[in-house]
């Protein structure tokens, strides 16, 4: 039997332009993520990157509009279809 789930939800992805990568200290993403769905680690070099945790987004967007490169895109994703 299957939820009531939307098979599709919105979620964000963080493309390799992004400023960390360039290291260039940027945070602004994950300080609008109420979900705290981007967390930073240490990358190559040891400049911080941002992970970002498609389990916890939302899809709210607020991510997007903080960044300040546009190095945040959203994406339809196919849900898991769950079977009671
Ligand atoms: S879309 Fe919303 S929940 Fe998902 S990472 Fe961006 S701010 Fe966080
Ligand atoms: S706000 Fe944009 S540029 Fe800054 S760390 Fe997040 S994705 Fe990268």
């Amino acid at each position: 039997m299957k939820t009531g789930k939307a098979p599709w939800a919105m979620k964000a992805v963080i493309s390799s332009n992004c400023l960390s990568y360039q290291k260039i200290a940027c945070r602004a993403c994950a300080d609008f993520c109420e979900m705290r769905a981007i967390r930073f680690h240490p990358g190559l070099g040891g400049q911080q990157t941002p992970d970002l945790d498609s389990e916890v987004c939302t899809g709210c967007g607020a991510c997007l509009v903080a960044c300040p490169n546009g190095s945040i895109e959203m994406r339809e994703v196919k849900l898991q279809e769950e079977v009671l």
